[in-house]
């Protein structure tokens, strides 16, 4: 298993200081979620870690490793975007299949690994279906799976479920949790919904402005929030 060690790390755009000195370490195993009001930086964040950003000051480790100007490929970690960006013209399974065709992943092998991601994803009976014909938790399940066949060890979500609607959502973050449980990699999601840091956190990074405010699990971050700014973004129901 893998942690994700994160020192000093800054990301500039221009003169804008969008992450400041931040500093976190993501134990191996555990499902961190990142919190915060939109613009806050979380996104910025999360890409970096995925090496699609360059840093400006700082160091990102991923297991061992020092990572902090490796190629994405290298890293280790699998992303899933807000928007599910599927392959429209390839079927379910096609999609799946793809990072593992890209990585010359021997056919059995690849076989095994989509079903073994169909079946924890309850893609089964969708497998010839193609992303315009499936529902929008569907498509997210895909994309899921599309993050899970590659078997990272660090798996990046950002804001996953925030373009579906409220019942989905709660079967969705079930899911993800029952994911977790059966695949014991490292989670670090990102949302603005406190209901669902809540729900899915073993730690919540609650961040404003480029600066991490606290971390704690959902109860200490609930109960004994550092300052005002917590406790009005934790406190107040989405
Ligand atoms: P969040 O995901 O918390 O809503 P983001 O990380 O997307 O926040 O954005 C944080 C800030 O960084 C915002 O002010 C945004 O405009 C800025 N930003 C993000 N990406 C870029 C970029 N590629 N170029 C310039 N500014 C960016
Ligand atoms: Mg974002």
């Amino acid at each position: 298993m893998t942690r994700v060690h994160i020192q000093d790390l800054s990301i500039r755009f221009g003169n804008h200081e969008v992450i400041k000195g931040l500093d976190l370490d993501v134990n191996s195993g555990e499902f961190l979620v990142l919190l915060g009001p939109s613009g806050c930086g979380k996104s910025t964040l999360l890409h970096t870690i995925a090496g699609l950003n360059q840093v400006s000051g700082g160091s990102i480790h991923i297991g061992e490793q020092d990572m902090t100007r490796a190629e994405p490929s290298q890293r280790g970690v699998g992303m899933v975007f807000q928007s599910y960006a599927l392959y429209p013209t390839m079927t379910v399974k096609e999609n799946l299949a793809f990072p593992l065709k890209m990585a010359k992943t021997p056919k059995a092998e690849l076989e095994k690994r989509v079903a073994a991601a169909a079946d924890m994803l309850q893609l089964g009976p969708l497998l010839e279906r193609r992303p315009a014909q499936l529902s929008g938790g569907q498509r997210q399940r895909v994309a899921i799976g599309r993050a899970v066949v590659r078997e990272a060890k660090v798996l990046l979500l950002d804001e996953p479920l925030s373009n579906l609607d409220a019942k989905l959502r709660t079967d969705l973050r079930r899911e993800l949790k029952l994911l977790h449980t059966r695949l014991g990699n490292t989670m670090i999601y990102v949302t603005h919904d406190q209901v669902e840091a809540m729900t899915l956190a073993t730690r919540i990074v609650v961040m404003h402005q480029g600066v991490i405010q606290q971390i704690g699990t959902p109860a200490e971050v609930y109960e004994k929030p550092n300052n005002l700014r917590v406790a009005g973004f934790v406190g107040s129901p989405a």
